[in-house]
């Protein structure tokens, strides 16, 4: 113990921009042999130590140092976001607190070491050859039709570690839960002028001043070419169907990979040369929080052209030019996301526009697939198996390029064979039917998901089987649904990477009541859930404050508590400020009707607004979420200026850390107790609870359950280490999964049987029993993932291929 505060105290000398590592690691070590000297000359055998003690000031000075450690090493516990011993802890409780604080440092690291040698690697892109990616990895969402027989097909193309291309867009993707403005600022081809006003809202987002009372008026949100669109007469030639040879093979033709924006200009100089152009684009969404877009392919007669939208991202709303020009005809297949995606990344719209999805729909009454069409029409078979490739790579392996190539080479053609088969089978009316509904694809317009009650309860309907009998399971997958949003926000990641959803449900059914049931939960441990376990169980915990059933709480509980008004919410943002600040969340409170007993309520979301309105209370909801978020950095950074020891359960904790902002945040208000008091120590201590496997366990306090109980004698600690060490004999500690550990013949065609690959829709119980110190790469491959699906639940239909 006083190793480790010597190293407290060297600490200033080791800062983040020292020069040197190993100047770090000698000043570490010095610290460390000083300390160990120190603490060999102190008094060891019994009786010596026993003469020392005999002297008053001698206990005293060792009392106050030891006090003085305790702070020291608690304060460091913290820092890494684990729960502090409590105060009065014995040697063995304080002991297992830093091993586990330990641990989480070695993880930190061993995560930021992973991410700067993925930088690193950014010219070296890991290619597995002959992949065939196990079934497991393609998520329902993902699999084919019945009887399709090539569902099992897609090729998960994916690299270990590589860089995160968001670190280097020339503006930071806006996860805040605020409306998206649409990002237009200059508007060629514009036959309705784009409100000026828009652009003063626009640089107030950038410098983000903007104050949520002052939201820009609701017209700017809408769609900037709904005008241009809406108006515009189908190409007369869309009704001539000349006969035309299928293109040239793709391997014949020339294509142009686009990574530098003086190219870009000569793209669209080339491209406004034509009266018909084929528009895809590649998208990647498990590694973001929102999405983004990594490649734009444009074909036209003669050449393709593959733009790399991760280089390109603050150049492509020069796009606008040739996509909203009416002249030009774009053609999409399933267009529907592509709209956003240009939208949301680029500020880039589409006028004159055929959705070739739209023209087979009107033809076979079902939007065929891109691969339907090709082989109907090109007699190309299509290779779709690297439709969930991970588009961040670059280099573009040659494999990826030929994929995104084949999904607009041919598109012109197909397109002009599907208006002779409209032609034929319905006339001018079946293309001006397509037309129709390829301009309704057009006016698609992008609204960010925005977090709120609702969302919640979407994901509650879509997955409620089972759980929601019992309130507290529903309070927990609320609260967890909640943090995951948060967190997903903050660090930049689909929910589905901090959280699949089978993880969080099983969570919210176990209910467990350990960090380590927290873990037993999650095979194989998510990176950021093992970053963030303790503010996990703490939410654990509170949903055990909860009532057990709907019964407790009134008839239909389910839906009633989350109307409930809760009284006053006490939010200590640690993120916004230094200072712990108190925010009161309700404006206006109405005083509770009929409350029944202790009723849990989120109260981020619960809000009472007698007057006011929708739009007042939209307001205020924003108002609260964006105080909601947190600065990464400040998570685990307590304030200098204010340590104050705050009692929660399970002892002691500083206020100002994000733990602590936790149990205010997510705490679930007893509509009886006096809303702005602290937890008192001892008064939440004695409940019931039930134990993992669901029997009925015996009383035990909340601070027994994180902790164990501290106040046995010698005899009972001994007793308790004994059965400490067999409890970790028979509970392995679960780590994360160590990627490094899987077994790359997965991706063989020929070896599928021996599959250990990271599948996050699967429960596999993996032997990872190494120490964390000497883990590294356990972060999942990047794989495509819908965010929409996941995150919102809202059911998207991919385009079929
Ligand atoms: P496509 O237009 O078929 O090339 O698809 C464009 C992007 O949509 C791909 O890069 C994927 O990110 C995503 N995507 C397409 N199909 C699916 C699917 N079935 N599941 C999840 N993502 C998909
Ligand atoms: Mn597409
Ligand atoms: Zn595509």
């Amino acid at each position: 113990m006083a190793n480790l505060a010597l190293l407290v105290d060297a600490s200033p000398a080791i800062s983040a921009d020292h020069p040197r590592v190993g100047e770090i690691l000698q000043n570490a070590l010095t610290a460390l042999v000083t300390a160990t000297r120190a603490s060999n000359a102190l008094p060891k055998t019994s009786l010596e130590l026993d003469l020392y003690r005999s002297f008053p000031s001698y206990l005293g000075f060792c009392h106050e140092q030891a006090a003085g450690l305790q702070s020291r090493l608690a304060h460091l516990i913290r820092q890494v976001g684990s729960l502090p011993p409590p105060p009065g802890a014995d040697v063995d409780d304080q002991l297992e607190n830093i091993v586990e604080a330990n641990d989480g440092i070695m993880e930190k690291v061993s995560l930021i070491l992973d991410r700067l040698s993925g930088l690193r690697q950014s010219e070296l892109p890991v290619l597995p050859t002959g992949l065939e990616p196990p079934k497991t990895f393609v998520s329902s969402w993902n699999r084919g039709r019945k009887g399709e027989a090539d569902s099992s097909t897609i090729r998960l193309l994916t690299v270990g570690r590589l860089p995160r291309p968001q670190l280097s867009f020339p503006t930071p993707p806006d996860n805040s839960n605020r409306r998206f403005l649409p990002k237009l600022q200059l508007k060629p081809n514009a036959l309705s002028p784009l409100p000026s006003e828009l652009l003063v809202w626009q640089k107030k987002e950038e410098k983000r001043k903007m104050k949520d009372e002052e939201e820009p008026p609701p017209e700017l949100f809408a769609h900037p070419y709904k005008y241009e669109i809406e108006q515009l007469e189908m190409p007369a030639h869309l009704l001539e169907a000349p006969t035309q040879e299928p293109p040239d093979p793709m391997e014949d033709g020339a294509c142009e990979i686009v990574q530098d924006p003086e190219k870009l200009q000569a793209v669209l100089d080339d491209l406004m040369k034509y009266k018909e152009i084929a528009v895809d684009l590649e998208h990647h969404s498990y590694r973001s929080y929102l999405g983004f877009t990594c490649l734009i392919q444009l074909s036209t007669s003669d050449k393709d052209y593959i733009l790399d939208a991760l280089v390109l991202r603050g150049h492509l709303h020069l796009l606008n030019r040739v996509f909203t020009h009416p002249g030009i005809l774009k053609v999409f297949h399933g267009a529907s996301m592509d709209m956003i995606w240009l939208q949301r990344d680029f500020g880039v719209y589409v006028v004159s526009m055929w959705d070739t999805a739209e023209g087979s729909r009107l033809l076979t009454g079902r939007r065929a697939g891109l691969r339907h069409l090709l082989l109907q029409y090109c007699d190309v078979s299509a290779d779709k198996r690297y439709q969930l490739a991970d588009w961040r790579i670059r280099p573009l392996p040659d494999e990826m390029v030929r994929y995104a190539r084949q999904d607009t080479h041919y598109l012109l053609y197909i397109a002009l064979r599907q208006r002779q088969d409209l032609l034929d089978r319905g006339g001018v009316s079946f293309i001006r039917q397509a037309w129709s509904l390829s301009k309704a694809v057009a006016l698609k317009h992008y609204e960010k998901p925005l977090y709120s009650e609702e969302a919640f309860e979407v994901f509650l309907h879509s997955r409620e089987r089972g759980i929601t009998s019992n309130l507290r399971n529903v309070t927990a997958m609320r609260l967890l649904h909640a943090w995951r949003d948060n967190i997903a926000r903050v660090e930049d990641e689909s929910s589905g990477y901090v959280l699949p959803n089978h993880m969080l449900l099983k969570i919210s059914h176990e209910l467990p009541k350990t960090v380590q049931g927290v873990l037993a939960c999650c095979v194989p441990p998510p990176p950021l859930l093992c970053r963030h376990l303790a503010d996990v169980h703490t939410l654990v915990l509170q949903a055990w404050n909860s009532p057990e059933d709907s019964a407790q709480q009134g008839a239909n509980g389910k839906s009633e508590h989350l109307e409930k008004p809760a009284k006053e919410n006490v939010v200590y943002c640690t993120e916004l400020c230094d200072e712990p600040t108190t925010y009161s969340l309700l404006a206006n409170e109405k005083a509770l009707e009929s409350v029944q007993i202790a009723q849990p309520v989120i109260t981020l979301f619960e809000e009472s607004h007698p007057q006011g309105g929708k739009e007042a209370k939209r307001k205020q909801r924003a108002l609260e979420i964006q105080q909601s978020f947190s600065n990464p950095f400040m998570l685990f950074l307590p304030s200098e200026a204010a340590k104050v020891l705050v009692p929660c359960p399970g002892g002691l904790v500083d206020q100002t850390t994000q733990s602590f902002a936790m149990l205010q945040k997510w705490k679930l208000l007893d509509a009886t107790a006096t809303p702005a008091k602290l937890p008192k120590k001892r008064s939440v201590e004695t409940q019931k609870v039930v134990d993992l496997t669901g029997k009925e366990g015996k009383s035990m306090s909340i601070k027994e359950q994180i902790h164990g109980s501290s106040t046995q004698n010698d005899g009972e600690i001994k007793k308790k280490k004994k059965k400490k060490t067999l409890k970790q004999a028979a509970e392995p500690k679960l780590l994360p999964h160590d990627y490094n550990q899987s077994d790359f013949s997965v991706f063989n065609t020929r070896a599928t049987a021996n599959k250990k690959e990271f599948d996050p829709t699967k429960q596999t119980r993996e032997k990872t029993k190494k120490r964390i110190a000497t883990r590294r790469q356990f972060e999942p491959r990047g794989v495509s993932y819908t965010q929409g699906k996941h995150a919102r639940d809202a059911v998207h239909r991919w385009p079929r291929r």
